[in-house]
């Protein structure tokens, strides 16, 4: 006889004998002072309904062993709590489980079972929410394009990160989102690249990029040089990735005026950049440089007098990027009030052969070249110093929390 399994939405904390079949599609540990404190949970039954379910320390060891992220299992004995007065919720469900010593759970080989693993939010949905329900936590997918590190606030650290949905300019959303570091790790160095949909390109020519105004601006043109009055990489903090200054073998971020034992190499990359109407010299930031050369700045090899010199531009760098032609999103300053009074700063790249072609051909470029390029004059390496990707970001519409 098949067995009978509670749906979620009948559990109630006066019923005990009940037994449920459910998918794991949430996992992660909670641990304090570097003990294991428990194993957290999202599960959904059938029907898809959500609860959330911890596992607590004693348990850990069989009972989380079993209970693994898209794993089918059945579970008897187990109470059932309110889940109102956590904090931070997963699911916005009345009850959550919590197991015990007693709790019996299998896994399951059914291959039927129903997988959600996301209930994402719109955008525009989340920017209309006028009383945001702090404590309860929901999905969001969306192309990552800034992100900041707040400082440590009771022992718990902030990234904010700027998410923008995939559509048309005219809808696009920004959405701050904070997590704790304790509960959710996230490789931010993975995230990939968007592709540059056809909607958000509307290239100017250099020629047209002086403006009174900020905002942003494609732009479509053919690297000439790698400017190599300014390193090509700078030693970057490991909280905030702003220039860290080294001291014997240490290494001191003035923002967070903190001392750390290591530094990320990052990429700071001046090119200059010609359209067939002008020249101009663009700040290639990390992300994007990375987009454009496919590695990081740590796997560049260097070889000959380019070790231990960043103000030498390895020939790697320089062969991959001259005479490329690159759709380039650029940041528009209202008080940059020349062409090449600084360099202007990259937000976004695009070296899609296909798409590139599609702009570079309606745009009149000729990748000969017909300006001699200059290098801004200007110095403006100060600047660059005290400055992080955060600061091409937008001002954020609101702070959401996500899982
Ligand atoms: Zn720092």
């Amino acid at each position: 006889m098949a067995l009978v399994y509670t749906k979620i939405v009948d559990l109630h904390p006066s019923v005990t004998n009940s037994m449920i079949k459910v998918i794991c599609i949430r996992r992660y540990a909670i641990k304090y002072g570097g003990e294991q404190s428990s194993i957290e949970c999202v599960e959904h039954d059938r029907e898809g309904t959500r609860i959330h379910l911890t596992i607590p320390r004693g348990q850990c060891g069989a009972l989380g062993h079993i209970m693994q992220e898209d794993v089918v299992v059945q579970i008897r004995n187990f109470f059932v709590r309110n889940n109102n007065f956590v904090r931070n919720k997963t699911v916005d469900n009345p009850y959550r489980i919590v197991l015990f010593p007693k709790s019996q759970m299998s896994a399951c080989v059914d291959p039927d079972f129903p997988l959600q693993k996301f209930l994402f939010k719109d955008f525009n949905d989340i920017s209309a929410i006028e009383d945001a329900n702090e404590e309860v936590l929901f999905d969001v997918i969306g192309v990552l394009v800034g992100k900041r590190y707040i400082k440590d606030q009771n022992n718990v650290k902030l990234i904010e990160l700027v998410l923008e949905d995939a559509r048309p300019t005219l809808y696009k959303v920004s959405v701050g989102i904070k997590f704790s570091k304790k509960t959710l790790s996230l490789n931010l160095e993975t995230v990939k690249e968007d592709s540059v949909s056809d909607e958000d390109i509307n290239v100017k020519a250099i020629d047209e990029i002086v403006t009174n105004e900020n905002g942003e601006a494609w732009i479509c043109g053919t690297i000439e040089s790698v400017d190599c009055s300014y390193t090509w990489c700078y030693m970057a903090c490991i909280r905030c990735t702003r220039k860290v200054a080294k001291l014997n073998n240490r290494f001191f971020c003035g923002a967070c005026n903190k001392y750390d034992g290591k530094a990320n190499q990052r990429y700071m990359l001046i090119l200059n950049v010609v359209d067939s109407t002008n020249n101009v010299s663009l700040l290639v930031w990390d992300k994007e440089s990375i987009t454009l050369l496919g590695k990081k700045a740590s796997e560049i090899e260097l070889k000959g007098n380019e070790i231990g010199h960043l103000e030498i531009i390895p020939k790697e760098i320089e062969s991959a990027h001259i005479g490329k032609t690159i759709l380039f999103k650029v940041q528009l300053r209202a008080d940059i009030k020349t062409l090449n009074d600084r360099p202007y700063i990259v937000l976004k790249v695009c070296n899609n052969a296909d798409t590139v072609q599609k702009y570079a051909s309606t745009n009149g470029q000729n990748s000969e070249g017909e300006f001699n390029v200059q290098s801004s004059q200007k110095s403006f390496e100060e600047e660059c110093e005290g400055l992080s990707q955060i600061t091409t970001i937008p001002v954020l519409s609101g702070n959401k929390k996500v899982i």
